[in-house]
């Protein structure tokens, strides 16, 4: 895959939009380059599926080295499928511990803070705004994208830190794609109201299944939102598809670690 990097054994994409400011650290990782044995091999950054917790914590040591972060200032959520959005204004020390639980978002414009989410099928998508110097991480299943987690994301940047949308750059991560998502009604019912995402499964032996594209409904999210088409930029790969390169809930039936997606101001930006 000609998009793939590498930095010490981690391989990794990055959204080149944004990659180009210079601004941020970032990188939608692969499951390669960790310790991890067996389903979780090898990248896993969560305990949830049962990996050792000695084991995610020399991931996270690996990734700090390589990428060079100050792993105090590495920030996940516990993610809940919901669309509320985690903003970090001030210095989040013991404030953020007590307070992480329940959102799909983080936005900061904290300098060398890293904002993250863990993903093995759902989207995951970073924003920057190189004027302002505001970066954001989305999480976005299918709950999440139907209550247009992404689009409320957008909002509450350009609401806090005053920044326009159409200053924002958008990097859509790797995620199950219309290959291999299938849904049912009860899940399509959610995008009645949408047209793109969602195409007729035309297989005769699978009545009433739907093709679900999270890409194509979040890009549309965006644009509505004020984002210019040409700073988004979609992967589009496959997680149920490269079980060499990523975790997938759908593809392992839920036995499967996750992946990082994470961006983050340099100290140095200006
Ligand atoms: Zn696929």
């Amino acid at each position: 895959m000609e998009q793939l990097k590498n930095l010490k054994g981690i391989e990794f994409l990055t959204a080149p939009g944004i990659e180009m400011t210079g601004l941020v650290v970032h990188a939608f990782l692969t499951r390669l380059g960790g310790v991890s044995p067996g389903v979780f091999s090898s990248l896993n950054f969560s305990e949830k599926g049962g990996d050792s917790k000695e084991n995610v914590g020399k991931n996270c040591e690996i990734l700090a080295e390589t990428f060079n972060i100050d792993p105090t200032r590495l920030f996940t959520v516990n993610q809940v499928h919901g669309d509320r959005v985690l903003v970090i204004k001030e210095n989040p020390g013991r404030f953020f511990q007590a307070n992480k639980s329940d959102y799909d978002a983080i936005i900061t414009n904290r300098r060398g803070i890293v904002v993250g989410v863990l993903t093995a099928d759902c989207l995951p998508i970073m924003i920057l705004d190189p004027r302002k110097k505001v970066v954001g991480i989305v999480h976005a299943g299918w709950r999440g994208t139907s209550l247009k987690i992404v689009l409320k994301t957008v909002m509450e940047i350009a609401g806090t830190f005053e920044s326009l949308p159409q200053d924002l750059l958008v990097g859509l991560g790797p995620a199950i794609g219309d290959c291999c998502y299938e849904v049912d009604r009860s899940v399509k019912s959610h995008f009645d109201t949408y047209q793109a995402g969602v195409r007729h499964f035309m297989n005769s032996g699978k009545k009433q299944k739907w093709l679900l594209n999270l890409g194509l409904l979040n890009r549309e999210q965006l644009l509505e939102a004020g984002i210019l088409k040409k700073n988004i930029y979609f992967v589009d790969i496959c997680t149920s598809c490269n079980d060499n390169l990523f975790f997938s809930h759908r593809r392992d039936a839920g036995n499967t670690g996750r992946q990082l997606s994470f961006i983050g101001l340099k100290f140095d930006c200006r």
